[in-house]
């Protein structure tokens, strides 16, 4: 465990983690997470509710349809910074800078790999000519917004000695965040942390500026490393709901957000997510893309709160406390007092879409009720996910059963 530095005693305030949502970036560029622009701005709404901080809202450059969409939630959205990602290039910053331009607080997250097989097999580009162009291309992001991110892309993989000269320049450039990525998921708690550690030692001014962690999954550890990170003086996190992102993902909002407030004792920061909307913004994700959280996914999984043996069923019905760190309410989870199966009828199934946040008209009531009891023939246990998945004119239940 690492001492968080300074030292937090019980008379100071707890210091803020401040929640960076990156669903609409990182999250909708992964596999089976492409969303339309109206599925993104309702989802935009939906996390600024959640309480997020800063939304990044998509990649302006990459297509008219994302810039457009960033432009939209940046005109409709309030409460969270709105923040466009953009390559160290030129058109990239003036393409962010032209989404992000209606919100009222705005940032511009620029990025450049800095790692030497980076530099080498992708950039072509030397270390030198590396330093450059972030210089250059941040002081350009800040001539347009007063908040600047600049994130070392691989910079868990990059020379120690040449990242600490990385995040001053950025520094002295005018980033006022500076989110270091562990953009491939290589990372161990211990190393990430450590990396954290070493910039606060070394790098000038870097008491002025906002660390940030960006972790991906692919050895199961993004929130594990994300949590080192912040008891390493990390203050933003960065993460998207039900954890989606590139290959694995990334590190899942409502994981991260569970941690601090069940662990408040041995994480003593505070932080803006509205617990109690964690459930129902992973089940809007899942109706936007075509998967949802898997079964055994803590805190929004279907089973999160399911106790199926016998000898846990009757500890929770004495005391929930025997075997439930929280309760399923405190994360929006709706009171399962009714199990769904064949022999459920309309008005159960009624009831639970309700709690489900869907009210529908009697038609499609009776529709669905035909498509409901047809799967309560082939499946013994009816999720709130299935029944979710058929709302949709076409029913893709095999993907999530
Ligand atoms: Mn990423």
């Amino acid at each position: 465990m690492f001492v968080p530095d300074p030292p937090i005693t019980a008379k100071e305030q707890a210091p803020r983690v401040y929640f960076f949502d990156t669903t609409l970036r990182d999250g909708e560029q992964s596999p089976g997470c492409t969303m339309h622009s109206a599925e993104k701005l309702r989802l935009a709404h939906q996390i600024a509710d959640l309480g997020v901080d800063i939304l990044e809202a998509g990649f302006a450059i990459a297509s008219e349809g994302d810039s457009e969409s960033i432009r939209t939630i940046a005109r409709e959205v309030r409460g969270p910074i709105i923040a466009s990602l953009a390559r160290c290039k030129r058109e990239d910053i003036d393409a962010a800078a032209r989404s992000i331009e209606p919100a009222p607080r705005a940032r511009i997250h620029t990025f450049l790999s800095t790692s030497d097989l980076h530099l080498a097999a992708k950039l072509k580009i030397t270390r030198e000519q590396a330093l450059d162009q972030i210089a250059e291309m941040v002081a350009l992001a800040r001539s347009y917004a007063e908040d600047v991110e600049f994130s070392p892309e691989d910079a868990t993989r990059t020379d120690r000695d040449f990242l600490i000269k990385v995040c001053e320049v950025a520094i002295q450039a005018g980033a006022t965040t500076l989110n270091l990525p562990d953009t491939v998921g290589y990372c161990i708690p211990h190393d990430y942390a450590q990396m954290f550690l070493d910039v606060r030692a070394r790098v000038p001014g870097i008491e002025n500026i906002v660390l940030s962690a960006h972790c991906h999954d692919d050895l199961g550890l993004a929130v594990a490393n994300t949590i080192a990170s912040v008891e390493a003086g990390v203050r933003q996190v960065e993460c998207a709901i039900n954890g989606i992102g590139e290959r694995a993902g990334n590190a899942s909002l409502e994981e991260l957000a569970a941690i601090f407030t069940t662990r408040r004792d041995k994480l003593p920061y505070r932080h803006n997510i509205v617990m109690s909307k964690l459930y129902p913004t992973s089940q809007m994700l899942a109706e936007c893309i075509t998967f949802g959280a898997a079964p055994n996914k803590a805190i929004v999984g279907a089973n999160a709160f399911a106790h199926a043996a016998g000898i846990h069923q009757h500890g929770v019905m004495v005391n929930p406390l025997t075997y439930e760190i929280m309760t399923p309410e405190s994360v929006g989870v709706p009171h399962n007092s009714l199990v769904l199966g064949k022999h459920s009828g309309r008005r159960a199934l009624e009831q639970r879409y309700v709690e489900l946040g869907q009210n529908l008209s009697r038609a499609e009531l009776d529709a669905v009720y035909h498509r409901f009891t047809e799967l309560a023939d082939r499946k013994k246990t009816i999720y709130d996910q299935d029944l979710l998945s058929l709302l949709k004119p076409e029913p893709n239940v095999s993907a999530i059963a």
